[in-house]
């Protein structure tokens, strides 16, 4: 597996994950047996399209050029500085890696000869700021080379072409090849709906810091805590095991991605609301009773006046 490493070469504490911003490694090197370093954005991405990809095609990504390289000439630059590396996912059509990595959220292109070698260039989409794409990368807060966002993290204004708007507008991000719509290969309908999340990749990364314990939980103390949470009382929040399994259980079983600590939190809260209104209740109410426990097939973990009511 590709675990994201410190620019020390240490595993990342997910727990108090580093900034998108700071500069980590890629735990392999480059084909080459170059480092792959790069801001923790682009690193995490990388391992999250690895991961993917080891699902999806059965092999993982194969770095070919990393981001901070300045040796390749006919990269115009655009590795120099943060987000652009040059991959390929081996034994797969190069049109089927383009379309799966767009969809992905890497903007990119696949290059072939005689420009270039067979690869797939390309950079992890910045979130977006306001409308213009140009200056996603500045916003952001990393630097990136002039071709890739038309030199506003270098300069600070947009001076020349830019493969961020090309990607956005289905051009090639080549020279006098910036038409829009001249790339007919396939887009997602929706860029901005592809663009790598950081900050829900750092939460699934992290470790639950709630201990399960053998023991039945207090169903009137976790209905207490989410109607504190949600507003409806008055009083202390605290960590309890119920909300843990409640927590763990959403994650198992309704495909949220929340961090097991315990505690009602706003995400904790609305991932209950959302289950309830989806196992056909109205989520007004926001707290767990044995018939919504029981679909989660955690009923038999807590105890307490309400958890011997009859069910169905
Ligand atoms: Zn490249």
């Amino acid at each position: 597996m590709s675990e994201m490493l410190t620019v020390d070469g240490k595993p990342v504490d997910w727990n108090k994950p580093p900034k998108q911003t700071d500069l980590a490694l890629w735990p392999r090197t480059t084909s080459g047996g170059k480092q792959v370093k790069g801001s923790a954005r682009t690193i995490a991405h990388l391992c999250a399209i690895d991961a993917a990809a080891r699902k999806k095609f059965g092999t993982g990504i194969v770095v070919i050029q990393a981001p901070f390289n300045t040796t390749v000439p006919a990269s115009a630059g655009t590795h120099d500085h943060d987000a652009c590396a040059d991959m390929h996912i081996p034994g797969v059509n190069w049109r089927t890696q383009e379309k799966w990595l767009r969809a992905n959220g890497y903007a990119c292109w696949y290059r072939f000869p005689p420009l270039f070698g067979h690869h797939i260039h390309g950079f992890t989409l910045p979130p977006q700021s306001g409308v213009v794409r140009t200056d996603d990368f500045r916003d952001l807060g990393v630097t990136v080379g002039k071709y890739v966002d038309g030199g506003s993290t270098l300069f600070g204004v947009q001076t020349t072409s830019s493969q961020i708007t090309d990607y956005y507008h289905h051009a090639f991000g080549l020279k006098n090849q910036h038409g829009e719509g001249t790339d007919e290969a396939w887009h997602p309908p929706v860029i901005g709906a592809t663009i790598f999340d950081y900050a829900a990749f750092a939460r699934s990364k992290a470790k639950p810091v709630w201990k399960p314990k053998d023991v039945k939980s207090n169903l009137a103390i976790v209905q207490q805590q989410f109607q504190i949470a949600a507003g409806l009382r008055k009083g202390k929040r605290i960590r309890t095991n119920g909300v843990g399994w409640i927590q763990n259980a959403l994650n198992v079983k309704a495909g949220t991605n929340l961090v097991v600590n315990g505690i009602v939190d706003s995400a904790t809260l609305a991932a209950w609301k959302k289950f309830e209104i989806k196992t056909g209740g109205t989520g007004a109410k926001s707290t767990p009773d044995p018939r919504s426990l029981k679909k989660l097939q955690i009923a038999f973990r807590f105890v307490g006046p309400e958890a011997h009511l009859p069910v169905g």
